[in-house]
């Protein structure tokens, strides 16, 4: 047998172990700590944000809402589902944004072990100033449960989607904007998951990702005023812009924060999951109580609530409005070397793998990208496992990992600038390397 040979049935035994090693299901947010909030944004009343709050009303949003509804279900694979991605495409043609299908298809996950092929539906408003690369996006799921029109979930949020498009799409914004519209996550997040993978594999620079399921409830005047965020480790400064929008045009909403999001969960409760698995900054929006008709015949229009649905829309498209044209005060890092889902042999790429499970055999360079805040980066740290090995002052920032493993392990970077922020990015992988460096 050749030495290549044995290469190849090293990696198949390799395989094979990864693929037997139980992954421990954690809760999606660890609410121990908090999540860190920046006091140099500040943003104040805006004519061109309260212009475009004031567009967002019951007509546009419920007028969406019952075309939507009106198709009936929209089960993944179903005619409805079919009938609904034409509606949004035609709506997004309407409002002349660029418009397109993302095909995917996939079997479903281990609690739904079915063959899905299917497509989401995407509008893109290209932003005006090119040096501006991070796009904002902002989805929801057009897909339903069997038996039910999903009025609520995610009616609610496709019809935000669809009413965040038609106004904001009126005006020109610095940064792009990409409104997303997901098939499949009732089957296990089907559609999210090959197009954060799509947009992952594409080095797509995603400055945050709102996700909005299930907005259009509230039976009380409490739940009326209350709006919860989930929220990645370095979207704090984000939150704060939610905030100042519900403050600042008189909203007033009760906000609930909730993280750091557990990037490395095994399971997520809707699209923003594999956002957050491949690093990118997410915000989930969650309406002040829990909606009992879920997947039900009753999840119809008589479930909504369409002022609060309207003033959620409104949160939502003031930040995006607001993030579109404003300089952004924090540093980003992303970890570009290794990346998810790939396979590594003394910092070669092998091969494109999977997305959730990345190899590194041999040593490998730890190379994060830096996007600037508003001042300079003073350092870069680099933890192994939450233990802090390095620390690079200079650029190029780099830090080869060169320890003896055979088994799983976690890399963080984190950067800090001259105003004391700090950005953080994270990967978790399986490492083999018994002979250290030669
Ligand atoms: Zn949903």
């Amino acid at each position: 047998m050749q030495s290549k040979n044995y290469f190849k049935m090293g990696l198949l035994f390799l395989i094979i172990f990864i693929l037997l090693i139980p992954t421990s299901s954690s809760s999606l947010i660890e609410s121990k700590y908090d999540i860190l909030t920046y006091n140099n944004f500040k943003s104040c009343v805006s004519p061109k944000i309260q212009e475009i709050l004031e567009k967002i009303n019951e007509t546009l949003v419920l007028g969406f809402l019952k075309e939507l509804v009106e198709i009936g279900p929209r089960k993944t694979g179903t005619y409805g589902a079919q009938a609904a991605a034409e509606y949004i495409k035609d709506q997004f043609e309407k409002m002349q944004i660029n418009s397109e299908f993302h095909y995917w298809e996939s079997f479903g996950n281990q609690y739904n072990p079915r063959y899905f092929k299917c497509k989401n539906v995407i509008g893109t408003q290209y932003g005006i100033d090119e040096e501006k690369d991070e796009v904002i996006i902002f989805n929801a799921h057009y897909d339903t449960a069997a038996n039910t029109v999903g009025a609520n979930d995610d009616g609610s949020g496709t019809a935000a989607v669809l009413a965040a498009a038609y106004v904001l799409s009126q005006y020109d914004f610095r940064r792009t904007m990409k409104f997303v519209t997901f098939s499949g996550e009732e089957e296990g997040l089907l559609g999210s998951r090959a197009y954060a993978d799509y947009l992952y594999r594409n080095d797509t620079d995603i400055l945050v990702e709102f996700n909005a399921d299930m907005i259009g409830r509230a039976t009380t005047y409490e739940s009326g005023h209350s709006l919860g965020l989930s929220i990645t480790e370095d979207a704090g400064w984000i939150a704060d812009i939610i905030c100042n929008i519900s403050s600042n045009y008189d909203f007033n909403f009760n906000i609930t924060r909730s993280g750091p999001m557990n990037r490395f969960a095994t399971r997520g409760g809707s699209d923003y999951y594999h956002f957050i698995l491949y690093g990118y900054e997410s915000i989930s929006f969650w309406p002040g109580e829990w909606d009992p008709n879920m997947h039900k015949p009753t999840d119809d229009l008589s479930n909504i609530n369409i002022s609060y649905l309207v003033n959620m829309t409104r949160h939502i498209v003031g930040t995006m409005a607001t993030l579109g044209d404003e300089e952004i005060p924090v540093p980003r890092v992303s970890i570009a070397n290794p990346k998810h889902g790939e396979i590594y042999f003394k910092d070669f790429l092998i091969k494109n793998f999977r997305l959730d499970k990345t190899i590194v055999i041999n040593k490998i360079l730890i190379r994060p990208e830096v996007i600037l805040g508003n001042t300079p980066i003073i350092k870069v740290e680099y933890y192994y496992d939450d233990k802090l090995q390095h620390i690079d002052w200079e650029k190029p920032y780099v830090w080869w990992l060169n320890e003896t493993s055979i088994r799983r392990h976690k890399i963080k970077v984190i950067a800090y600038d001259e105003n004391g922020n700090s950005s953080t990015d994270e990967i978790r992988f399986f490492y083999w390397n018994i002979l250290k460096n030669r």
